[in-house]
């Protein structure tokens, strides 16, 4: 029998959500995520996978992975500081800090525990964080979880986090100041300021924390969206995620060697959550080789979100300001744009609609994100799907 408040708390919940359309279906895949995906027997043009470079299932990855899986096992046994850290864990951590220009890496199960890992094992209370207000739910957790004052400045507005970094410096009430933000943002495609991000925070001593989850592989010849700007020796945590471009799961934080003893010594998950299973480990050193023995990848990568943007734009659609592969497409109306998804996905594509509160009401848009591995083809097939509902639906 469960708790009566448990069940009034859940049912209510659970109903309100419902109500308000923020209920996520979930659909399962019946096999890999690549560019075309199979729900319920049907074969879809995927959109909506953060698999870049469609390395997900790639077969390099697949048998590095096959091989450490013989000679490791499956799980690694333990947290990385008693006896769960393998060699093949070492190799990954020495291989993200050469792919990323710096002095040393450590990796984490994910790029979710990543940030609550790192942004917590440095900045506590006395500290101050200056954060996008449109990062990445795992950030504001990890800011949640610091105790640090956060003080969010208005997307992208660079006076704003001018005149918030000289107020908290002023104030000479925080031990610490850090200025978090997101890279890429992950809903409009848009790139951080990090030229004038890294000036503000060398004018008042910010640490800066870049979250490069959708740059990483896509941006700066795969190495980033730092490296992208010329900054690598000017961000003190460039974290990453193993999950996207990468095509495998994990999280990694590269900086100066000091700064990853301290998180080894002292993050949270690092320490009480079992150790990457070794075969993923495995599977990202291959990504990793794959990224950095050549670029054809990234090439394709813009090569087809450009075509697909272009398409969408000569079908008069708004994509918004993105600078990347990130593409939206605006449709407006939350109803309307839920039943644009719905519409792709009768017709074959599978792309997801985002909407208040995810971004502001009135701009609710489908995600589109091509990859390397699309065919012509495909995108060609996934814009006549679109005029098609265009058309439908009546959109202006
Ligand atoms: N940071 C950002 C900016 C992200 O978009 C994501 C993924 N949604 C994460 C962190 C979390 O990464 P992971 O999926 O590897 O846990």
């Amino acid at each position: 029998m469960s708790s009566p408040s448990l069940t009034r708390f859940v049912r209510s919940s659970l109903e309100e959500l419902k109500q308000n359309g923020l209920f996520n279906q979930i659909d399962a895949l019946q096999g890999g995520n690549g560019p075309t995906i199979r729900i319920k027997d049907r074969s879809l043009i995927n959109l909506s996978s953060n698999n870049y470079l469609g390395l997900a299932s790639d077969e390099r990855l697949i048998a590095a992975a096959e091989k450490a899986l013989r000679q490791y096992g499956v799980g690694a046994g333990a947290v990385r500081t008693i006896n769960g850290t393998m060699e093949i864990h070492g190799e990954l951590e020495a291989k993200l800090a050469r792919f990323k220009q710096t002095e040393s890496a450590i990796a984490y199960q994910s790029g979710f525990n990543c940030n609550m890992a790192a942004i917590s094992a440095v900045m506590d209370a006395g500290d101050a964080i200056l954060s996008d207000e449109l990062n990445h739910a795992s950030i504001i957790d990890g800011c949640r979880l610091s105790k640090a004052k956060v003080i969010r400045y208005k997307h992208s507005d660079m006076e704003e986090l001018e005149r918030v970094a000289r107020a908290a410096r002023e104030s000479g009430q925080y031990a610490k100041i850090m200025v978090i933000t997101d890279g890429v943002f992950s809903m409009d495609g848009d790139i951080a300021k990090l030229p004038e991000i890294v000036a503000i925070a060398e004018r008042y001593d910010l640490i800066t924390y870049v979250d490069d989850a959708h740059g990483s592989g896509v941006l700066g010849e795969g190495a980033g969206t730092v490296k992208h700007f010329g900054l690598s020796d000017r961000v003190d945590f460039q974290i990453g995620t193993l999950s996207k471009a990468i095509g495998v799961v994990g999280g990694y934080v590269a900086g100066k060697q000091e700064l990853i003893e301290w998180l080894k010594a002292r993050s949270r998950p690092f320490l009480f959550s079992t150790a990457t299973p070794p075969a993923i480990a495995a599977a990202c050193v291959a990504a990793l080789d794959i990224l950095m023995d050549s670029t054809e990848l990234q090439a394709r990568l813009w090569r087809n979100a450009e075509y697909f943007r272009q398409g969408l734009e000569q079908l008069g659609f708004r994509t918004g300001h993105t600078e990347t592969p990130i593409i939206p497409c605006i449709i407006g109306e939350e109803k309307q744009t839920q039943r644009f998804s719905r519409e792709l996905l009768a017709e074959g594509v599978y792309a997801k609609a985002i909407v208040f509160p995810t971004v502001p009401k009135g701009l609710g848009r489908i995600r589109n994100m091509p990859t390397a591995a699309h065919t012509t083809a495909m995108l060609d097939e996934a814009l006549a799907v679109y005029g098609k509902v265009k058309k439908r639906i009546g959109l202006e």
